[in-house]
Order: C-alpha cells, then structure tokens, then sequence
C-alpha cells in the first residue's frame, strides 16, 4: 500500500488528511502551526516537524496550501520537500496556484526524478469531508494513474485537463464566475433592499428561479443569520480574483466582470473581513450603503 503525506492542514486539509487513515492508508502529516498536525496525531497519524521529513517517509505527497508563496516556500525552502532524494515520489498539489508556479514546481520535481500533478479542486469544506471533491488535473498520464488511488480518496471525480499546469488554469475558469457571482447578487440585493425588498423574500425566489447556482440554496441561511461557520474565505477570494485578473491581463483576455469583483474583496478584506466566508459580501453592500444613508 502506498505511504501518504500531507501538508496543510487548514480549513481544507484538516478534513481531507483524515480520509486517508479512514481508508487505511499510513499517513505521515505536516502543518507549519504544528498544533493542527497534532490533533491527527491524535487520530493515528505520524506528525512530521518538516516538509523535508514527509518527502522522505512517504511514496505519494499531497500539498493543500494557502498560495503560491506557501507551496514555494514548502516545496523549495530550506527544509523543503525537495531539499531530499525524492526520486521515485509523486507530488499531488491541490492548492489552487497560478499555471507558472505549478509548471515551474513540476520541473524542480523532475530534476530530481519526481513526478508532479497540478489538481487543485472543485467543491469546499463539506464535499471535502466526504471525499467528494472535483480534481482538476495537469500533468503526464503515468503521473495520475500513480495518484489515482490517493486522489480517489478524495474526490467524486478527476478531470484531466492536460499537461501540467491545465489544472491550475481550469480552476481560476471554474473559480470567475463563482466570485463574480456572490458579487452580482450583493448588487441584486442592494437594489432590491433599496427598492423596499425584504432579503429572505429574494432569496427564496431567487433560489427557486435561474437566478440560482446550486451552492445558492445552501449559503442562504448563512446569508441571512450570518454564522461562524467558514468554508472559503474573502482573502482567498481576493488571492483566486487577483490571480484570475492577471492571467487574464497575461492573455490579453478583457474581463470586466472579475476585475469588479475583485475590486469588492478587496475593499472587504481592507475592511477587516479577510477571514469572513466569502457570501458575507452578498450583505456587505446593503449593509455599507444603509448606514451611509444614515449618516
Ligand atoms: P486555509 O484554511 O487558509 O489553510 C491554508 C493552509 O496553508 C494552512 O495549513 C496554513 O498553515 C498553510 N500555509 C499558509 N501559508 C503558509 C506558508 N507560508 N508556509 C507553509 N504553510 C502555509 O486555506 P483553505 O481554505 O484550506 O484552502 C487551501 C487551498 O485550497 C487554497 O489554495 C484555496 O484557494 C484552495 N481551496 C479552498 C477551498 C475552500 O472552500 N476553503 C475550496 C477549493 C479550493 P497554518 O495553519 O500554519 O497557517
């Protein structure tokens, strides 16, 4: 059976790195706040104190970490993943990356005879849970049928998307529309709030109309109670936007819409809500233009 390692253990990784010792899989774990690691310590995992350590324990090495500075810094730092004999591995990075750090983490990978996936996925904290992801991936063939085992514990279905870094690029298509989306009905509702419209009103009829997504009926109740509960928050948000923005500036692809958006996490996470679910914006608007009618 194949050895597992995991890295970051955040609002993802710490529901995704425990189906693996569900399924029976020896897994060795690191976090850089160790204390995440240790709660799977807990639960039978072995907790590693570098990046270094699990690339040398392990056969197939997953990554789920904030950005493109963090999975740099994991793989390529001083105690790094790759500061190891790693020939023979396969590294499964799940973090949604822009397509360059992915390729350019691949070909570290292959200087050092490693085999490297881009598969950041589709699907938050809860389908993450029960191994129901969506895997977006790039790289070889040879590369994901090595993975494939460790990733169908993860996910309901892998789509290939091409060579290394296609994973990566379809993310930021799948990840517009959702961002610009939260976006649109934070301006639908402050029209409708502006016009006399109670909130719970447009949000029932919208959910039942084309107007909704199918992660819409399930954010409701956090739109309209608010709630500790975060899933995928606003500074992510603004890190996919602005990633989403500068591929597009990068292939001379115009996309108003998401520069918009972006504009509002921003604003957002300068405002203090970085670490607030990202649907919070849907209120924010509303919110913001009330009070300044009352000033
Ligand atoms: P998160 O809760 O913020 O966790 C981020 C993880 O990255 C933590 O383990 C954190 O370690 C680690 N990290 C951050 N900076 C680091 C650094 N410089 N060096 C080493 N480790 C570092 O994020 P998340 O929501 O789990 O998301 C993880 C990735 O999945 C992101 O790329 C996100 O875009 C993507 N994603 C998220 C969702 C979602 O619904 N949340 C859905 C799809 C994709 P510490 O614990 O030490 O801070």
């Amino acid at each position: 059976m194949q050895t597992i390692g995991f890295l970051g253990l955040g609002k993802m990784g710490a529901v995704m790195a425990p189906r693996f010792i569900d399924a029976g899989y020896p897994l060795t774990v690191w976090n850089r706040n160790i204390e995440k690691a240790e709660a799977l310590g807990k639960a039978g995992a072995t907790v590693a104190e570098t990046p270094a350590a699990v690339a040398e324990s392990t056969d197939i090495v997953i990554s789920m970490l904030r950005d493109d500075e963090a999975a740099e810094q994991v793989f390529l730092g001083p105690s790094g993943l790759l500061s190891v004999d790693v020939e023979g591995k396969v590294f499964i990075e799940m973090s949604t990356l822009r397509p360059p750090t992915a390729r350019a983490l691949a070909e570290r990978c292959a200087e050092k005879g490693a085999g490297f996936i881009d598969a950041p996925v589709s699907g938050t904290v809860a389908p993450a849970k029960d191994g129901k992801l969506m895997a977006l991936v790039g790289g070889s063939e040879a590369d994901l049928e090595r993975a494939r085992p460790a990733l169908d514990v993860l996910t309901r279905r892998i789509v290939h998307a091409g060579p290394v870094g296609q994973g990566a690029m379809l993310k930021l298509v799948l990840n517009l529309p959702l961002a610009v989306y939260w976006q649109s009905l934070a301006e639908a509702v402050a029209l409708g709030a502006a016009g006399g419209l109670e909130l719970a009103t447009m949000l029932d009829a919208m959910a039942d109309s084309g107007a909704a997504t199918r992660v819409l009926p399930l954010k409701i109740p956090l739109i309209l109670e608010g709630s500790d509960y975060v899933a995928f928050d606003i500074a992510t948000m603004e890190k996919d936007a602005t990633s989403i923005v500068e591929t597009g500036a990068e292939f001379g692809v115009p996309m108003p819409t998401i520069a918009a958006a972006l504009a509002t996490y921003a604003a957002a996470n300068a405002a203090g809500m970085g670490s607030d679910d990202a649907v919070s914006i849907v209120r924010h608007l509303t919110e913001t233009l009330e009070a300044e009618r009352k000033r």
